[in-house]
């Protein structure tokens, strides 16, 4: 008799063993979809991960209805990388299955196998590419020199600097040799403008995979993958780090700085960066992470020589990095020289670059009109019922919002707690500033891109065409503006509040805003001339705004580390959050305390909490954090099966029924 342990897309750990009737044990292989019954009377698609002989003791095993395939559909080496997700990011399998395959592929129905087109042509890859300059060449010389060490790379180059030329040089030399190559992005906003720039020499070698993309066509990419003509090249966000690759050779991550690279919600809460760091050292391939500001993890990594470092410091065509000039909001609000948001100086450069037919980019990392509305008298605030969060006024349409789960509400004629009908706007959203730019500048075509913005993939692209080609002059936008995207007109960038992303509770709030203000000044001046920079913050002594200004990225990393050591956060720990949600406040903070106990047992003066995260309610379910504080060197297997354990002790209590307990490994 012959079984099959299958993973199902449950979220209950472990495999589930079925029985394989002989008239379907011919077709049985690993990787292959099956068709079998699971809970009350129902059927459900799941992948089988091995065959034996071993009938489970003391249970009752079904058989198997139907296998979808006839050769496997996830490789061998797929199936381990699910399961060292599962172990190591403390989900199940079934949740890595789930994520990883496109939604066609986990229904019922078999999929007819997808028509590839024939013997494709081998398009010759074009010689249509730029001849590279000396900096650019000798980067390339030395990250091959550093791939014969060390399987990883880090590109530490300046913004313009020529990086994606860099890859088109590596990716031509792969795909000569063979091999295939996986491009990772973190956005899918930057995919089209390097699309573009890809397809121009790589034609038809080239797939692209994300998200906007619908279904059929990612299943389409997928067999693709896995047929004897696969794409040699694939652009994707951090969902491609699921396809199949036969023969994978180099790994880019660009902007592997970039926080999206984490996936949040749902499980796996994975990092695609270092999965694909992890799957490319299994199979043997290059890897080369490549930003203008590193993460910090990377950058140390790089430093203590695990990973090679190059570094790039001119921009190509010797353009000049932009100026930086520092505003002190504090001095000029004392002066009453401030209109809102804007300082003369800001105002000045705006209105020179726009006479002389430049382009502004003005950075605010806050969407909607104000952070909030107050009544002046008493000081009410309009919260979210269902989140812990004051809700956001959005002029436009006249309400406000939760940006956590999405709720609105008309704006109140007057304050329900003392009657006072005049409520007044705090803070400034990109949509208030989007506003107060208009009667500034009231010929200035103005754009906005946030949230808000973007809802579509169109909407995006048409934001960002509009401006590359001129139709637009100033481009108001949140953290999206910084992204790594090119445009040849911008000679002024203004960062309206440094303060707002440098105050955040979070020990990453400085590299972040360096981060974030970097890349932003990056988009200044990166064709023919030198870009200027207005930085507009409340406290300019602080080192970090002259770290930016001196684009002095090593000095702002030697604070950082002098911090992190002394306060024990990675890179010199490893962090686990541990969630625990449940609708009563109450039951939620019996849990987190009870959790908080059992784990200290464990791990003794490592656990700390139990507290309540920045948003301590969200769709109406109280959220509690506990976050475990572990030296490098501890062994995570058998942390792993002791938080696995607790997970089940306080799961089996009857008080604690219906509430939701997850972790969160190297949390961002
Ligand atoms: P980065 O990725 O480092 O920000 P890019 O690769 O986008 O920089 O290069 C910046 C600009 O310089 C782009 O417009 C690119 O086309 C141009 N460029 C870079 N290298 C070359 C080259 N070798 N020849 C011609 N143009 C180049
Ligand atoms: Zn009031
Ligand atoms: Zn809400």
């Amino acid at each position: 008799m012959t079984f099959v342990d299958v993973i199902l897309p449950v979220p209950l750990p472990g495999l589930f063993t079925y029985a394989l009737p002989a008239s379907l044990e011919s077709q049985a292989q690993a990787g292959c979809r099956v068709v079998v019954p699971f809970g009350n009377k129902k059927v459900t698609t799941g992948v089988i991960a091995r065959l034996h002989d071993q009938e489970p003791v003391g249970v009752t095993v079904k058989d198997v209805v139907e296998i979808l395939d006839d050769t496997p559909v996830i490789l061998s080496s797929q199936l381990s990388l699910w399961q060292w997700m599962a172990d190591y990011y403390l989900c199940t399998i079934g949740e890595v299955f789930k994520a990883a395959l496109p939604a066609k592929m986990k229904t019922l129905r078999t999929s007819s196998l997808f028509h590839l087109g024939g013997i494709r042509e081998e398009s010759a890859v074009r010689n249509a590419f730029p001849v590279l300059s000396p900096a650019q060449l000798s980067a390339l010389t030395a990250i091959k020199e550093s791939w014969q060490r060390l399987p990883v790379c880090l590109l530490h180059g300046v913004t313009s600097s020529g990086k994606t030329e860099i890859y088109i040089h590596l990716i031509a030399e792969a795909i000569a040799h063979g091999e295939q190559v996986l491009y990772l992005l973190p956005e899918i906003v930057l995919t089209s403008q390097l699309t573009d720039r890809l397809r121009a020499v790589f034609g038809e070698r080239l797939g692209v995979y994300h998200s906007k993309f619908t279904d059929k066509q990612r299943e389409e990419v997928w067999y693709r993958q896995l047929s004897d003509q696969p794409y040699d090249i694939i652009v994707g966000v951090r969902s491609s780090v699921f396809l199949p690759f036969q023969r994978l050779g180099l790994v880019i991550v660009d902007e592997e700085h970039e926080v999206n690279f984490k996936q949040q919600d749902p499980a796996p809460r994975y990092h695609a960066r270092n999965v694909a760091i992890l799957m490319a050292t299994r199979a043997k391939a290059r890897v080369l992470l490549g930003t203008a500001t590193p993460s910090l993890e990377s950058y140390y990594n790089a430093r203590t020589g695990k990973y090679g470092l190059v570094t790039l410091k001119e921009r190509f065509g010797q353009v000049l990095l932009p100026e930086i000039e520092i505003v002190d909001v504090k001095e000029l609000r004392r002066k009453r020289m401030m209109t809102g948001p804007f300082s003369p100086q800001l105002l000045e450069r705006m209105r020179s670059a726009l006479d002389s037919g430049q382009q502004v980019i003005l950075f605010q990392n806050r969407r909607g009109y104000a952070t909030h509305i107050q009544c002046p008298v008493c000081g009410w605030v309009p919260h979210c019922p269902h989140c812990d969060v004051p809700l956001t006024l959005h002029a436009r349409s006249g309400r406000m919002t939760c940006h956590y789960c999405g709720f609105t509400a008309e704006i109140p004629a007057r304050c329900p707690a003392c009657e006072n009908e005049q409520l007044r706007p705090h803070g400034f959203g990109t949509e208030r500033i989007e506003e107060d730019i208009c009667t500034f500048f009231p010929e200035a075509r103005i754009a906005r891109m946030d949230l808000d913005t973007t809802r579509t993939r169109n909407a995006y692209e048409s934001i960002i065409h509009d401006f590359s080609s001129g139709k637009t002059d100033i481009l108001v936008g949140t953290q999206m503006v910084t992204k790594g995207l090119d445009f040849e007109r911008v000679s002024v960038v203004g960062i309206l509040s440094a303060d707002t992303m440098l105050h955040q509770p979070d020990f990453r709030a400085f590299e972040r805003s360096f981060q974030m203000m970097s890349q932003v000044s990056g988009r200044a001046g990166r064709r023919q001339q030198r870009g200027i920079v207005i930085l507009q913050a409340m406290d300019v002594t602080l080192p970090l705004i002259h770290q930016i200004v001196d684009n002095d990225f090593d000095a702002m990393y030697q604070d950082q580390m002098l911090q992190r050591r002394q306060f024990t956060y990675p890179p010199f720990t490893r962090l686990i959050f541990v969630y625990m949600k449940h609708r009563h406040a109450s039951v939620v903070d019996m849990l987190a305390r009870d959790a908080t106990q059992r784990l200290r047992n464990l791990f003794g003066t490592r656990v700390l909490g139990p507290d309540e995260p920045p948003v301590a309610r969200v769709q109406s379910l109280f959220i509690r954090r506990i976050m475990l504080k572990l030296e490098s060197s501890l062994p995570l297997a058998r942390i792993r099966q002791l938080l696995w354990q607790v997970k089940a002790e306080l799961q089996n209590q009857k008080t604690y029924t219906s509430s939701q307990i997850y972790f969160d490994v190297d949390p961002l």
